[in-house]
């Protein structure tokens, strides 16, 4: 909660003050530009407050844990393969007249992980970063060269550096279009400019609304879009942009995970991570029935399975009273018993239609069809069906 008066900051990318409000968290505001629609955290905590955040305590207690690395112990192999992806990526969009490896300057290096991995591959590498624990680390344990300094003050020549990446920095920082900048004047002619920030449009935003942990004002300053991140790219002069969105190593089971929210525990969370009440806790772990198969998705083991023989009969329907009527109605008209069970018309197209509605209505952020609570009253009662029905029992067949 800020105890000190907000600073107002106008746009990064047009210089306009005016904006329209967009959401409020943890009692800070987030607006969009009036006029380019980039979003930004305004009014918003002063420069030194923000800083503090970034403690001794943060580094080693949630950065350093966050990256895999437990009581400062570094894994070599965890690094290259973690990171792998990324090296390929620069190999593959490297222009012509630049070889792979080459020289890489990475902004906001953090703990220095990153320019490790491209260090392993014989790039020629150079880290800045403004958190001196973060810096010290990567000096000492890696053996990286990283500068405590901001990348504008760095002391080094003008277009020396085949690659510039910045890794989960550009919606940290206090103005990206000095920071695009200062990156564009280290770069050789041709060079390539990487960068990894969340999506505001994306999906699970829509899905987890104001929870989504991405919405963190108080840390993350700026959150872009394709749009404006093409618009500040170009600010800079930038001549051309390739989105990557189905990152090879992350891909959608990531980017839509239910985890990145400040409200794991909300009935919106568990309705957007599953149609089963048994995940506990909410939001690692997938599981949705279809009429042949049941897939469970284990975000954290980064598994699916495919259960092919599900454990529910066929005649799942007679446990529900309403389908009992309906079942019993269609005896009387006189209706074969197979055709019914086997019909499209029963339990699980009814299932299926209330599933699409629902994932509808977040994509769209249309109303949904019922409730996020009654979601999870059905996913409670899919679970109680499934315990309670034997295994191939039911008495249709
Ligand atoms: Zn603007």
């Amino acid at each position: 909660m800020p105890s000190e008066p907000l600073v107002e900051i106008p746009c990064a990318l047009c210089g306009e003050g005016a904006t329209r409000p967009r959401y409020v968290k943890f009692d800070l505001p987030i607006a969009e530009c009036d006029r380019c629609g980039l979003v930004r955290a305004t009014p918003r905590c002063s420069p030194e407050r923000i800083a503090a955040r970034y403690s001794r305590e943060y580094f080693l207690h949630e950065y350093l844990p966050s990256l895999g690395v437990i009581d400062g112990h570094v894994d070599e192999h965890f690094i290259d393969a973690r990171y792998a992806p990324w090296i390929r990526l620069i190999a593959a969009h490297t222009p012509a007249g630049v070889s792979a490896p080459g020289r890489l300057l990475e902004i906001g290096s953090g703990a220095g992980l990153f320019l490790k991995a491209f260090t392993r591959q014989g790039w020629d590498t150079l880290g800045v970063e403004v958190n001196d624990d973060a810096a010290q680390f990567a000096r000492e344990r890696l053996h990286l060269d990283v500068r405590s300094t901001y990348a504008e003050d760095l002391d080094a020549p003008p277009s020396s550096f085949d690659v510039v990446a910045m890794m989960d920095v550009i919606e940290h920082v206090p103005n990206p279009s000095e920071t695009v900048a200062t990156a564009r004047r280290f770069l050789k002619p041709g060079g390539l400019l990487l960068m990894q920030t969340p999506n505001l449009d994306a999906f699970s935003r829509t899905a987890l609304g104001e929870p989504w942990a991405v919405l963190s004002p108080a840390e993350h300053l700026y959150y872009f879009t394709e749009k404006t991140m093409t618009a500040l790219l170009e600010k800079a002069g930038f001549g051309s942009s390739t989105f990557v969105w189905s990152f090879a190593g992350f891909g959608p089971a990531e980017t839509m995970n239910a985890r990145y929210t400040h409200a794991p525990a909300s009935w919106r969370t568990s309705a957007y991570a599953t149609f089963s009440a048994d995940i506990q806790p909410p939001g690692h772990f997938l599981r949705v029935y279809g009429t042949k198969n049941i897939i469970h998705a284990d975000f954290n083991m980064r598994t699916v399975v495919v259960e092919a023989a599900p454990r529910f009969p066929s005649s799942i329907g007679r446990v529900l009273p309403a389908f009992s009527e309906a079942w019993g109605y269609l005896r009387e008209a006189g209706k074969n018993v197979k055709d019914f069970a086997n019909s499209e018309f029963h339990y699980f197209a009814g299932m299926k239609t209330l599933v699409s509605a629902f994932y509808d209505s977040i994509l769209n952020d249309a109303p949904l069809p019922v409730s996020y609570r009654d979601m999870n009253r059905v996913s409670a009662m899919m679970d109680e069906i499934f315990r309670q029905v034997p295994q191939g029992g039911g008495q249709l067949s």
